[in-house]
């Protein structure tokens, strides 16, 4: 294994939990203070979301798997964060690896919540979301200056599995040129729907980055009309792309061949100092 490069990296001590970030798949794409805890905990409890390629930088670590995913029967959030709390009253080093960001839909502020409350110590490692790297990993800028000026991330199911009803998807539709929206396939009629009564266009592009950053990555570029028919057919998890910057795929899709230099139609039009 690589030697970690020297750097005052903080003692995982008997106890603690860290709540960590492993990235969207890729586990190049893991922190040093990830890879650092992978070495030093005793126990890993992890989503399913966790690349199994990235426990094995862990060997010989006892791993606990609690993963929620759509549909499955899953553990409990409140029966996980018991499970840290017992872990680390035990005096064990838990870690909390948790797929892209931990803070980013990924219900880590309810587990650190459940810490403070138990008194139990912990540290955030955050992580790259699949809603950045991800799209990224797919030649998506999730900004561009001839593009957006803001970005939304929204997820697409709420706790009971609905599409949230507490959205204001007009708001959305109207609030940012491009939307990233995270667990979007199984609703995704009703969002496309919604984004287009509210006045986005059913030819606007749109991505489909499933499995991002693994060997699996598969990429589908459709346009918001029918979004919700190839959602029907895209493997999960996925993330979906709503927006001007898909089409700057055509150009920067470094993970597959080059085909325009030219994307957006704008060379020659837009400052370019
Ligand atoms: N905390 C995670 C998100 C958890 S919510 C993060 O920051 O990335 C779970 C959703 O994240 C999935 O339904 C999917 O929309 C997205 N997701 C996570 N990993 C992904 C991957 N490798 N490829 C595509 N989407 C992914």
């Amino acid at each position: 294994m690589t030697a970690l490069p020297p750097h005052d990296w903080p003692p995982f001590l008997p106890g603690w939990v860290w709540l960590c970030g492993a990235g969207p798949g890729d586990p190049g794409l893991l922190t040093l203070h990830a890879l650092h805890a992978l070495r030093s905990c005793d126990v890993v409890v992890h989503d399913a979301l966790v690349e199994p390629a990235i426990l094995d930088w862990a060997p010989g670590v006892e791993r606990i798997h609690a993963g929620k995913r759509g549909g499955k029967p899953s553990p409990k959030q409140r029966d996980i964060s018991l499970r840290l709390i017992e872990l680390a009253r035990e005096g064990r080093r838990v870690l909390r690896l948790k797929g892209g960001d931990p803070f980013v839909f990924g219900r880590g502020g309810e587990e650190g919540l459940a810490l403070v409350e138990a008194g139990v110590p912990f540290r955030v490692i955050p992580g790259i979301s699949a809603g950045i790297g991800g799209l990224a990993y797919a030649g998506i800028p999730v900004t561009h200056r001839d593009v957006n000026q803001s970005v939304t991330f929204v997820t697409g199911h709420d706790q009971s599995g609905e599409a949230p009803s507490a959205i204001d998807w007009g708001a959305v539709a109207r609030a940012s040129e491009v939307i990233v929206i995270y667990m979007g396939l199984k609703h995704a009629a009703t969002i496309a729907g919604a984004l287009m009564a509210a006045g986005r266009g059913a030819l606007e592009p749109c991505a489909i980055v499933s499995e991002a950053t693994t060997p699996r990555q598969r990429v589908v570029e459709t346009v918001l009309g029918r979004l919700a028919e190839e959602a029907a057919r895209a493997e999960a998890p996925a993330i979906l792309c709503v927006g001007r910057a898909v089409l700057l795929r055509q150009a920067l899709d470094w993970a597959g061949v080059v085909r325009s230099a030219d994307p957006l139609g704008t060379r020659g039009l837009s400052a370019s100092a």
